[in-house]
């Protein structure tokens, strides 16, 4: 049986991938990193960086499809967004259905989700199987079902979240009293460290990417190559992220507009959060941060 932590870089799959160490020894701990292209070069520095100080194997999942996260936009003709998520899907799930439908061996796979992230993830469970869905015949549209249900009569793929009812402080605390540092990003006002930024992004990151010059460029690098390369083009940001009246088309933003906006005086951040909260809640719980 192999232990797999997934291992976004962020906070929270850090300190399970610590725990994991210390109750499984770190010959028996796999870390896996679903890697969208769409990361900070600090993530990706991080990463690696943990799992060397922790001695335990990296295994980086890429999508097959897509490059990557700006690539899969630019196919899908738009970037995701909150009501349209296809990012965790395309990006996350399916290279790691296929990652371990493509190994003869059963896994315990860890997960670093928090009953206090959101009211959806309170509703989780401490321990499911990973593939539980695959035998709920209401659940429809499920990826690569005959081959899941094949390698299950085999396998087995079990769900852990051993870090449920911790605090953010829980986790924060639990890193440094093991002698390591989380993701710098949080030391620079960040909340989450996994795309980079997510299409959930809160104002005031937005307002923290705008100053932070090779994040910025990115970003307007890909609005643009969206609109070089598509014929109609697509807002990174949503139709409604910020006033109508600050955007000079009327309709949606650009990215440069939004980063106006999220720095003037009278600009209004986060007042609410998205329903939901801002936890990616694909199916596969704990792919993104
Ligand atoms: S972190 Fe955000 S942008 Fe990245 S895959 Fe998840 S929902 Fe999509």
């Amino acid at each position: 049986m192999k232990i797999l932590v997934q291992f976004s870089g962020g906070k929270d799959s850090q300190a399970c991938l610590i725990k994991a160490v210390k109750e499984y020894g770190k010959e028996n701990v796999t870390a896996v990193f679903c890697d969208t292209g769409w990361e900070h070069a600090d993530t990706y520095k991080h990463i690696n960086a943990i799992v060397d100080a922790l001695g335990v194997k990296l295994v980086t999942i890429k999508s097959k499809k897509y490059k990557d996260f700006v690539d899969m936009s630019i196919k899908k003709k738009r970037f995701p967004s909150l009501m349209a998520r296809f990012c965790t899907s395309e990006l996350k799930v399916i290279p790691m259905i296929d990652y371990i439908l493509s190994q003869d061996e059963s896994f315990i796979i860890i997960q670093g989700i928090r009953a206090k992230e959101s009211s959806a993830r309170a509703g989780y469970d401490v321990e499911c199987s990973y593939f539980k869905d695959y035998f709920n015949n209401e659940v429809k549209g499920l990826y690569r079902k005959k081959d899941v249900i094949e390698w299950c009569k085999t396998h087995d793929a079990s769900v852990l979240r051993p870090i449920f009812r911790w605090s953010a402080q829980d986790v924060i605390d639990y890193i440094l009293e093991n002698g390591q540092r989380p993701n710098p990003l949080y030391e620079r006002g960040f909340s989450r460290v996994g795309c980079f930024p997510c299409v959930m992004c809160r104002k005031r990151e937005v307002q923290l990417i705008s100053k932070d010059e090779w994040a910025r460029k990115r970003l307007i690098d890909a609005e643009q190559r969206m609109k070089d390369e598509t014929e109609k083009g697509s807002s990174f940001f949503p139709p409604t992220y910020i006033p109508k009246r600050f955007c000079a088309n009327g309709e949606y933003p650009t990215v440069q507009e939004v980063f106006k906006y999220v720095n003037r005086n009278d600009a209004q951040l986060d007042m609410f959060e998205p329903d939901g909260g801002y936890s990616c809640m694909s199916l596969y719980h704990g792919l993104c941060e």
